[in-house]
């Protein structure tokens, strides 16, 4: 259900590689058949090796740059990924409230698969106060869930546990990506009066550059379309287990996610 007429805006940081942050949402994007916008909040120098030197943007033209997309083209989702530091995600939810975006996506983005930092430790607290609680999905994984609770995560009751403790900061669903666990990779989907669990065999695939990035994106993008959560959510694991499945040896380290256009 292609329809380019559907706008999706990311609001992330860059990759020059192009697999992940806002390279990938916008792949994601074209390729499940929406119009992308991109707002930049943070260049990266990284590659395939790892990350190699981050530059924040100012939170002026940050504002700037969503002002301008919403008085013009009003998205159908909004995807939310690396913002960084605690006076970006201020100044973005700030802005936001403005246009009462539909169908925001939060991907409460925390470390690279390399283990660079891509939040600054002192910026949680405003993602937990602002971000969270405006979302209409939030997607931790499971290290990202525990930053959030501060709970420890190791089974699939403690995933629903946490699940509902984020649901409870307010936003109307919680994915929890379980892929960080032992055995099969198991995500959940909470929100009110719903509770899903989607099981997938492991990929043992050294190819998943983006991964995080990716299912968010394709969520919001499916939002976009007029998809219902449950839908968007399943949609989206078939999307993601397909990339990665599809994943490729480009460069000399962790490679990207395959995108189908
Ligand atoms: N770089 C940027 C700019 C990102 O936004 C993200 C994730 O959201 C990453 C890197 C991390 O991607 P990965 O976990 O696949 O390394």
């Amino acid at each position: 259900m292609k329809n380019y007429k559907v706008a999706t805006l990311t609001i992330a940081g860059s990759d020059c590689s192009g697999g992940a942050g806002i390279q990938a949402d916008l792949k994601t994007f074209s390729a499940i058949g929406t119009y992308g916008m991109s707002v930049i909040t943070a260049i990266t120098a990284q590659n395939t090796q790892g990350v190699f030197e981050v530059e924040e943007l100012s939170k002026n033209i940050i504002k700037k740059q969503i002002e301008v997309v919403f008085d013009d083209i009003e998205p159908s989702a909004v995807k939310i990924g690396m913002v960084s530091s605690p006076e970006i995600i201020l100044e973005i939810a700030n802005t936001l409230k403005k246009y009462d975006p539909k169908n925001l996506v939060v991907d409460p983005v925390m470390m690279s698969k390399s283990g660079y930092s891509l939040l600054r430790p002192e910026a949680k607290e405003n993602m937990i106060k602002y971000l969270i609680p405006m979302a209409y999905i939030v997607t931790p994984n499971v290290p990202e869930a525990q930053e959030i609770t501060g709970m420890k995560i190791e089974t699939l009751e403690d995933m629903k546990i946490a699940g509902q403790k984020i649901l409870e900061m307010g936003p109307k669903h919680v994915l929890m990506k379980g892929g960080h666990l032992k055995g099969d990779a198991i995500d959940v989907l909470i929100g009110k009066d719903i509770f899903e669990v989607y099981e997938s065999k492991r990929l043992d695939r050294k190819n998943t550059h983006g991964t995080g990035c990716t299912i968010s994106s394709s969520i919001a993008s499916h939002l976009a379309l007029g998809y219902g959560i449950k839908e968007s959510v399943a949609l989206s694991k078939i999307y993601i287990t397909e990339a990665i499945k599809n994943s490729f040896d480009i460069g000399h380290g962790v490679g990207p996610v395959h995108h189908f256009y």
